[in-house]
Order: structure tokens, then sequence, then C-alpha cells
């Protein structure tokens, strides 16, 4: 046993204590007290129980074997009572995992990437003759999953692009293109809330495929050209749906709303070119 003493028991997570499976642990044991808040414990369990997930999942324990454990003592005699009943004839993994050649690091993401990509290389479940292609896991606490899109709803505004932490939700600045890496997204659930449309959901998932770390497009469109001077300067759905939702506004009426289909620059080449147009003198 090789005791490890912590800023605080919260401060670990899935990169530290899968990475220690990786250095050959055949167990991991994180001690938390009465002196946390049980927010603390809740966050430990709800990690741990991700983590579970992908073991058992990836193949590398029986179901019901856990090697991840939170144990929670108030004396030193209970601790040497727990560690013995959790210790003493565990059984070892149901598959070795092989020894990690990578250094953990201060980065947590970064490791966690890292250790992923150990523990997926040698999975057993992937050298079976017919492998799933992803592992759903438990929804709280997810760190891995994927953003599904309504195509029907989504304008291609970009604003969950923006918002996105992770740079998971990327656009192409060749195409009016929405793209998504499954490997950064952390399930964060920001371009849920940030989207006008209410057009993304998410599914907390481990992608087994090499598409996991590659950029799919989940949505695209045409560029919208100006119907002054043919430049794009949007997308056809966004511009469709602006359109539709100022058609009945009485700001909107005309001539009014036509310049809408006109870039910025013929916007207002066409307000004071109009004869027609009221002007403040
Ligand atoms: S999903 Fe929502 S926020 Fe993202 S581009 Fe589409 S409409 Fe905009
Ligand atoms: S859930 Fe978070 S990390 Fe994932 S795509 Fe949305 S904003 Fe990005």
């Amino acid at each position: 046993m090789i005791p490890l003493s912590l800023w605080h028991t919260a401060s670990t997570g899935l990169d530290v204590w899968l990475s220690a499976l990786a250095y050959g642990a055949a167990q991991v044991l994180v001690l938390m007290t009465d002196e946390e808040a049980p927010q603390y414990l809740a966050g430990v369990q709800s990690q741990m129980a991700q983590a579970q997930a992908l073991l058992e999942g990836l193949g590398y324990v029986s179901k019901g074997q856990a090697p991840l454990q939170v144990v929670q003592v108030r004396s030193a005699m209970e601790l040497d009572v727990d560690v013995q009943r959790l210790t003493v004839g565990a059984q070892r993994l149901k598959a070795q995992i092989p020894l990690a050649p990578f250094a953990v690091t201060a980065e947590k993401r970064g490791t966690l990437g890292l250790v992923m990509d150990h523990l997926l290389e040698h999975a057993p479940v992937l050298k079976t003759t017919n492998p799933p292609e992803s592992l759903p896991l438990p929804q709280e606490g997810a760190l891995f999953g994927t953003v599904n899109i309504n195509k029907d709803t989504c304008t291609l505004c970009m604003s969950c692009v923006s918002a996105c932490p992770a740079q998971a939700l990327q656009d192409n600045n060749q195409a009016p293109q929405l793209r998504f890496v499954e490997k950064n997204c952390v399930q964060c659930g920001l371009c849920v809330t940030t989207c006008p449309e209410k057009a993304i959901d998410l599914t907390t998932r481990l992608l087994l495929t090499s598409q996991r770390k590659e950029p799919r497009v989940v949505n695209e469109t045409q560029p919208y050209g100006c119907i002054r001077c043919k430049k794009p300067f949007g997308t056809l759905k966004g511009v469709e749906a602006m359109l539709g939702k100022l058609a009945g506004h009485a700001m909107f009426q005309g001539a009014a709303l036509e310049r809408l289909k006109m870039c910025g620059d013929c916007r207002v080449i066409d307000i004071y070119s109009a004869g027609d147009e009221q002007k403040i003198s």
C-alpha cells in the first residue's frame, strides 16, 4: 500500500485514479472523513461511477468488481478495518492494464486524454470480433459524450461555438458548417443553454472509434449572398429564420424587409439612395 497525501480529496479524479491503475496499482482507495462537505463526497462518488463504467465497458474489470472505492472512516481503527476488508483477498483486474508509458501532469484534461488513449489502445472489448461503437456512461458527472443537433431548427448562428470552452464545437472559415470534435467535449452543457433555438441536447457516452478525435460536420447550410452585390454575408438558414421572425413586424415592411437580404454595406447604400426614405435634417 502506498499512502498519498492530498491537498483535498476532491482534487483528484479520473486522470489520477485511472493513471494509478495504468501504473500497476491493483486498487485506488480515496479516504474521506466527515471534515469534507457532503457535496465533495457526492462529487467523488459520481466520478468513481464514471470510472467504474469505463473500466467495465472496456473489459478491464468484471461486473461487481470495484478497483476504485471511497473509504469513509472517523478513526485510525476504522481505517484499518476498512482497508483490510477492501484489500485482503481483492481480485486482480479481469484484464491487466499494460504499464503506462506516459507521465501524469498537472493539466487534468491532458492527462485524462493520455490515460484514455492508453486504455482504449489495449481495451479487451475492442479485441473482440464485434466491438461496440460506443459505451454508455452515467449521466451524472459525465466527462465524455456527444452533442445532438436538431438540423431543422439550428440556424448555424455559431453562438454555441463561442460558448464552448473546450473547442469541441467549431466553425469552418471555408464554409457555413458546424463541426464537433467529440474527444474535446466535457459535457458542460454551456452550448445547450446558449443556443437561441434550443437545437442542442447531449448524450453521455465514450465513442470507441477513431472518429472520436476527428472533427465531424454536425450541421451545414448554403451561404447567403447579398441580393444587391452578391457577396455572401450569412447563412441561408440564418437569413430565412430572421426574415420569418421579422416579416410581421411594423418596422420591417417593404424596403426595410428587403434590406435584411443585403450585406451591411449595401444596406447603408440602399438607405441613402432611396428617394422615399424618411430623413432627419
Ligand atoms: S446549435 Fe444553436 S447555437 Fe449552435 S449554431 Fe445551431 S442555432 Fe446556433
Ligand atoms: S457540452 Fe460543453 S464542451 Fe461539449 S460541446 Fe457543449 S459547450 Fe462544448
